[in-house]
């Protein structure tokens, strides 16, 4: 028996399903990690493999860093929490709200689903109203009132048990890309405190919003002065430096950073407009508060992670975009010719294939593909000593780390996976 297979039987006595988080499962078991480097990882039973998954996104940088790694040792020896403030968590603020204008204060959390439940109250705080709308297959962390037609992990859950109606009623799903559904529904109702939306879905898959649907929205909410949350947890630091916000040119009124911002320790953002985030107390009365907020070891690996991103962004982020799209379209090419049906969409350095033959533009198309199929694919990966996220739900990911013999190795793998699904 494999140790990994021991080690999840092991598991399952301790832990609920033998994992921490419910998308780290797989079939028949998940691999046990015994460490990482670059754009490697290695499971107990000693396989390598190449990593795509990269902490759901949050290795920018490959795993192992030197610099943020060097920098976490030398805070590890000078104290690791405290309890009171730091000029860290000041310099941290300044780098981030350098790269996002629209961030003019910053409060430092722990967990992305922290910084986007503190998100959602600063905007019915700030607007003295109720009601949230947010996009049918958008993950935004697993707390009461975004748990709703979700994706990541929870894509097959229309509402998690365990919360009770009295939230969900707070919360207004409408679909992805429909700007017309937002418009009117906002239209028509006077209770909306927030809207919130990933600028790129990446938690359905990898879905990219229509041109128009993100602009349209910003001048609506504008308008009637609903405040909008970029949740920006996985493209933060991804799509570009300055994230989507960067990107698309978009100033949201609200964003949520996490997974890339420390390249791999425990640490997340929320900030805004300022007359937003003064709601927070002690001052104003949103209550937000956590022990750990800004501790040391985390703000220092995050501090490292942004100066080193972004004295290399000119190289990182053209380099990335070109292997990503130079993988799609090998990928692509073998689906193509072992007839397969497929969509593969991709931005920056983030990738997903769908087995269908529609495009996958929301939730619902996203869930029509092939779920089998990619489960398939996620297998003869595996075995290739290729690791993607073990679900259609998620989004594959290139780090900085990715060597282009690495990608070469990845397209012969992808081939090789899918002639095993043709036949
Ligand atoms: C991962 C993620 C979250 C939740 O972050 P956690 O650190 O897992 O709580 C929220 N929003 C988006 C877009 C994410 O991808």
């Amino acid at each position: 028996m494999s140790k990994s297979k021991s080690l999840f039987e092991n598991a399952k006595r301790v832990i609920p399903s033998g994992v921490n988080s419910p998308v780290r499962f797989f079939k028949p078991y998940p691999f046990f990690v015994k460490k990482a480097k670059g754009s490697k990882i290695w499971d107990e039973d000693g396989n390598q493999y190449i990593d795509y998954c990269t902490g759901y996104g949050a290795m920018l940088l490959g795993h192992r860093n030197s610099k943020v790694i060097s920098s976490v040792v030398r805070q590890l020896k000078i104290g690791t929490m405290y309890g009171a403030p730091t000029d860290l968590e000041v310099e941290l603020a300044i780098l981030i709200r350098r790269a996002y204008p629209s961030m003019q204060k910053i409060r430092l959390v722990n967990t992305g689903s922290e910084a986007t439940m503190t998100a959602i109250r600063l905007a019915r705080g700030f607007t003295k109203k109720k009601k949230i709308i947010k996009f049918e297959g958008c993950y935004h962390g697993a707390h009461e009132s975004m748990l709703v037609r979700a994706g990541s992990g929870s894509a097959g859950i229309p509402v998690s048990d365990g919360i009770p109606d009295d939230f969900i009623k707070n919360t207004i799903v409408l679909e992805y890309n429909n700007y017309e559904k937002l418009e009117n529904v906002i239209k028509k109702n006077d209770d909306i405190a927030g809207v919130i939306v990933e600028p790129v879905l990446c938690n359905m898959g990898l879905i990219l919003p229509n041109n128009d649907f993100l602009m349209n929205m910003r001048k609506i909410t504008r308008r009637e002065g609903i405040p909008l949350i970029f949740d920006e947890i996985i493209t933060g630091f991804r799509m570009s430096y300055g994230g989507a916000q960067e990107k698309f040119g978009i100033k949201p009124d609200i964003t949520t950073l996490g997974k890339s911002l420390s390249n791999g320790f425990v640490i997340s953002a929320v900030g805004g407009k300022n007359e937003i985030m003064e709601q927070l107390s002690p001052n104003g009365n949103v209550y937000e508060a956590s022990t750990f907020a800004g501790n040391p070891i985390s703000t220092r690996a995050a501090i490292a992670s942004l100066h080193t991103m972004y004295s290399l962004k000119n190289k990182i982020y053209p380099k990335l975009a070109k292997q990503c799209l130079s993988l799609t379209k090998s990928i692509r090419e073998s689906a193509t010719k072992y007839g397969i049906e497929h969509q593969v969409n991709t931005i920056s350095s983030m990738f997903q294939i769908f087995f269908t033959d529609k495009p996958v533009t929301d939730y619902t198309s996203s869930k029509l593909a092939d779920g089998k199929k990619f489960h398939k694919l996620f297998s003869g990966l595996l075995n290739e000593g290729i690791f993607i996220a073990p679900s259609q739900f998620e989004t594959g990911f290139l780090s900085y780390a990715h060597t282009d013999s690495d990608l070469e190795k990845t397209m012969h793998s992808y081939d090789y996976a899918l002639r095993q699904i043709r036949t």
